[in-house]
């Protein structure tokens, strides 16, 4: 029997993660912890840089806030239309039922809205509305499940959701985001991967993993659990520094989502969230690190590399400016940062 998710402060220094006195309080009330048994057993204690503690370990950095930070990084209450619902683009909503996930990641883009104290649980008149606003907008042909991690409900909860989208006929694709399988792979079971597919609709699942350290075997069992069972894998990660910010790392996760039938969908530059400039890098070393990943690996292990536009204007693609020029001539760089000629249309 594993033991339960670390949550305190005073529960980190019963394992040593932290020591006696180490002024995390104020971090505490600020920001949500959690840590699974899994996600410990990932960790190499005898690492003080380990890039799995470095995720879900508080430290007092986050106390510092930089002037480009806000609440609010990627802009989600001003497309809010109803609570719960997120409609930045024509096609897509996210669905925000729960606000609580079973870790809580130290550089979390929404660390001011997740967690006990934060913007909870739909209640049911909230998902009611939540549900007529889908049913109401023949143009949303995708519902996105996120949070908060969307797999902390019960099997019996997501199923009735999916069940209620399942009446929507112009919704046609579901798509989970979770990091359920990585830092709590044992809910994903039999009942948990059929109330996933219950809406009878196309169900993607996104994966957030940002270590190859985070595949292991459970992990495994979990992915070959939802694919077997026919839920399409996609794959998300944040780009951070001192956890993945070096090609080596970067290469082995990729190699890794593929190898467990995930194809490789975002890597996100990391969010203006409050308290994790430690995590953030530069756009343009992110830019080399995915130019490199281009000559490195397999055509089927590329990411996109995507930055949430503060303010909330949408995702946009930051790769490798490969192609520049003008007058209809370009210049191509290849993967070795070698120029090449291209020549105009007729
Ligand atoms: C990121 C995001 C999506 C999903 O974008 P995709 O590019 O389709 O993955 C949808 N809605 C909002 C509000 C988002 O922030
Ligand atoms: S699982 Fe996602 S929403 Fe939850 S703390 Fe981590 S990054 Fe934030």
């Amino acid at each position: 029997m594993r033991g339960a998710a670390l949550k305190t402060v005073a529960d980190l220094e019963a394992v040593n993660l932290v020591p006696a006195e180490s002024g995390l309080d104020p971090v505490a009330e600020k920001y949500a912890i959690g840590i699974t048994p899994a996600v410990l057993d990932l960790m190499d204690r005898s690492d003080p840089a380990d890039p799995i503690a470095r995720q879900f370990v508080p430290t007092v950095a986050e106390l510092q806030t930089t002037p480009e930070e806000r609440a609010d990084p990627i802009g989600d209450l001003c497309h809010s239309p109803v609570e719960g619902i997120v409609h930045r683009y024509p096609d897509r909503v996210l669905l925000k039922a729960v606000h609580v996930c079973p870790v809580y990641c130290r550089f979390c883009f929404r660390r001011e809205m997740v967690g006990p104290q934060g913007l909870g649980t739909l209640t049911g008149s909230e998902l009611d509305a939540a549900m007529d606003y889908i049913a109401s907008h023949e143009e949303i042909w995708e519902v996105i499940l996120t949070g908060g991690d969307p797999l902390v409900l019960s099997p019996r909860r997501l199923k009735s959701l999916m069940e209620r989208l399942a009446a929507i006929e112009h919704v046609r694709i579901v798509r989970f985001h979770t990091r359920v399988p990585v830092v709590e792979p044992e809910r994903v079971n039999d009942e948990m991967v059929a109330a996933l597919l219950a809406s009878g609709k196309t169900t993607y699942l996104a994966v957030h993993a940002n270590h190859p350290r985070e595949f292991s075997p459970d992990a495994r069992l979990a992915f070959r659990r939802l694919v077997d069972g026919g839920v399409v894998l996609i794959s998300q990660s944040v780009l951070l520094r001192g956890v993945n910010d070096d090609v080596d790392t970067l290469a082995a996760l990729m190699r890794g989502f593929v190898e467990n039938r995930i194809k490789p969908y975002y890597l996100h530059h990391p969010d203006l969230a409050p308290g994790t400039s430690h995590f953030r890098i530069g756009i343009e070393e992110g830019q080399k690190l995915v130019a490199a990943l281009r000559g490195r690996i397999s055509g089927l292990c590329q990411p996109t590399y995507v930055l949430d536009i503060p303010g909330g204007h949408g995702k946009a693609d930051i790769g490798a400016g490969t192609v520049a020029g003008g007058d209809g001539c370009f210049t191509v760089r290849d993967w070795q940062g070698r120029e090449h000629a291209y020549p105009p249309a007729e």
